[in-house]
């Protein structure tokens, strides 16, 4: 058995949501076992970016194809992971799951989850600069992956999902203020009428300095609290 501290994380394709978003506790297929995998709870940033790849690349024809053992190995060694495992376990994991363990260097997939982007995903967390968790870095690590091995669309797809699934998913009261969000390492003012729920209600921003002097001004402005929330 693996030491309880071990950190994984896992791929949630298309069926997976609809039950964690009812399980609030984790993000394990309904086959993995507790006892032995530790297991992260579905954050909202979780959320969004897994209803994010089941929207833009499960079933596509760029990022959803079958892969093997090799090809996923030599995935990793391209982008710098290195060495790795890879385990196809078809008892221990649901027909969609798949588990990353990077202190080990292991991935296991169900045979069912060997295709590119649920590669990518598990690849992105054996990188050196993403580690555990789905925030900024990861899913910045996750967008290159995609533009690099499924091509520059497919990875553009990804961003934009992150963001028009960001804005509609904010507070449609009014009366709940002016948000700043960061998607993906880039950050979005999504003004008051982002009850509408529109992408297009957002003006981007690149870096945090700037989130902050928007956020600052929103506030000055409409005498508001104005949050800066991380999305991705
Ligand atoms: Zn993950």
């Amino acid at each position: 058995m693996r030491p309880r501290s071990v950190q994984v994380s896992e791929a949630q394709p298309g069926n997976e949501a609809t039950g964690s978003g009812q399980d609030l506790g984790s993000v394990v297929s309904p086959g993995v076992s507790s006892s032995a995998f530790r297991v992260a709870p579905v954050s909202p940033v979780e959320q969004r970016l897994y209803d994010v790849q089941r929207s833009v690349l499960y079933g596509s024809a760029d990022a959803d194809r079958p892969v093997t053992v090799e090809q996923v190995c030599a995935l990793a060694q391209r982008h710098g992971a290195g060495s790795i495992s890879v385990v196809v376990d078809n008892d221990g994991l649901d027909p969609f799951g798949a588990v990353a363990t990077p202190a080990e260097r292991v991935l296991r997939f169900h045979e069912g989850a060997l295709t590119l982007w649920i590669a990518i995903h598990e690849v992105a967390h054996l990188l050196p600069e993403v580690g555990v968790g789905h925030g900024p870095a990861f899913v910045s690590a996750m967008a290159g992956l995609l533009d690099s091995e499924c091509g520059g669309s497919c990875g553009d797809r990804f961003r934009a999902g992150l963001i028009s699934h960001a804005v509609p998913r904010l507070p449609a009261r009014r009366d709940k203020g002016v948000f700043v969000l960061e998607v993906a390492g880039q950050f979005v003012a999504a003004k008051k009428s982002v009850g509408v729920g529109h992408a297009t209600d957002a003006s981007r921003m690149f870096s945090r300095s700037a989130a902050a002097r928007a956020a600052d001004r929103a506030q000055r402005r409409l005498c508001r609290e104005v949050h800066v929330v991380q999305l991705a």
